[in-house]
């Protein structure tokens, strides 16, 4: 192991090791149409501010990308609300589990940070104003068609009918914001766009891609689109640190060092600043909810680069 080993050479390697921990964790079932995913996948794709792109197992295979939507809902609306949106969402880490509403009475509607489901439901509102959800889906499917370079990201309506029929504590923060003030669209408009969001299926390959311009101070480097400005990269790529993995983001932190977002679906994105974007998938998650195969393939690959930003 030595960071001076070619990311290639690494990502290989972190490949061969994982073959014997696939399988690992547990699906997520409290989402009907998540259960039927094969818990022995796992993929992963690297790409630099270079452009070099690698990958190993299952990259190309499209999953749930769940939870790590909400890293492209924050950036839409940033660019659209800016700082105001601080007001609406905080951005400290919960604490709490990805679902729980026992923090939003106290601190009056308004969540803890945008990555809980309470916080990243009012940052799809921001993203919905004004518009219909099928604008909005479509804007935020159009985003990620973009920054991947592909068109062939798509919502999967079938997970998107199962979370609707199964939302109920997504119904319930949505309502209790609502009572507060902090949704200002109608709730089943912004759950459906959420719902939407949540269910867009998308490959390692494609993620990686995607998420390239916050490794870059906000700019893509392949495109040259200022995708957000620098100091919206720089604050999203913060709260990815501290809040991207659930109540585990200390561990996170701990483990790999570099900010990373997690989704249900067992995908992972990590950003290493100034040099790569990274997506792991493997659908077996640990008690937290995150990836347990991803998260381990992480953290060996970011010791073998050396990427920790500490
Ligand atoms: N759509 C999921 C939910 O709202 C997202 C959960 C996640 O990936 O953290 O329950």
């Amino acid at each position: 192991m030595s960071a001076s080993e070619s990311l290639a050479d690494a990502v290989a390697a972190v490949g061969r090791e994982m073959q014997a921990h696939r399988g690992e964790g547990q699906v997520a079932d409290y989402i009907p149409a998540l259960a039927r995913v094969d818990a022995n996948r796992f993929g992963l794709a690297a790409i630099t501010c270079d452009g070099e792109a690698v990958e190993t197992g299952d990259a190309w295979v499209p999953f749930s990308i769940q939870s790590i939507s909400k890293v492209f809902t924050l950036t839409l609306a940033l660019e659209r609300l800016g700082e105001g949106l601080w007001a609406r969402v905080g951005r400290e880490p919960s604490g709490s589990r990805f679902n729980s509403i026992v923090q939003l009475e106290a601190e009056q509607g308004v969540p803890r940070n945008p990555f809980i489901n309470a916080g990243a439901i009012v940052v799809t509102d921001a993203v919905l104003a004004g518009r219909t959800p099928e604008v909005a889906i479509a804007d935020i499917r159009d985003t990620l068609r973009r920054l991947s370079e592909t068109d062939a990201i798509d919502v999967d309506k079938e997970v998107a009918a199962s979370e609707a029929e199964t939302g109920y504590r997504n119904f319930a923060l949505a309502n209790f914001m609502k009572g507060f003030g902090n949704i200002h669209g109608p709730v089943d408009d912004v759950l459906t766009t959420y719902f939407n969001q949540c269910s867009l299926r998308i490959t390692c390959r494609q993620l990686a891609r995607a998420g390239l311009f916050l490794a870059n101070g906000g700019k893509d480097p392949i495109s040259g689109e200022q995708v957000v400005s620098a100091e919206h990269a720089r604050r999203i790529n913060a709260i990815m640190l501290t809040c991207g993995h659930y109540d585990a983001s200390g561990d996170f932190a701990f483990k790999v060092g570099l900010p990373g977002k997690s989704g249900v679906g067992g995908g992972i994105l990590l950003i290493a600043p100034g040099r790569a974007a990274v997506a792991v998938w493997s659908p077996g998650l640990n008690a937290v909810g995150n990836s347990q195969v991803g998260t381990l393939a992480l953290e060996r690959l970011a010791a073998r680069m050396g990427w920790s930003v500490f």
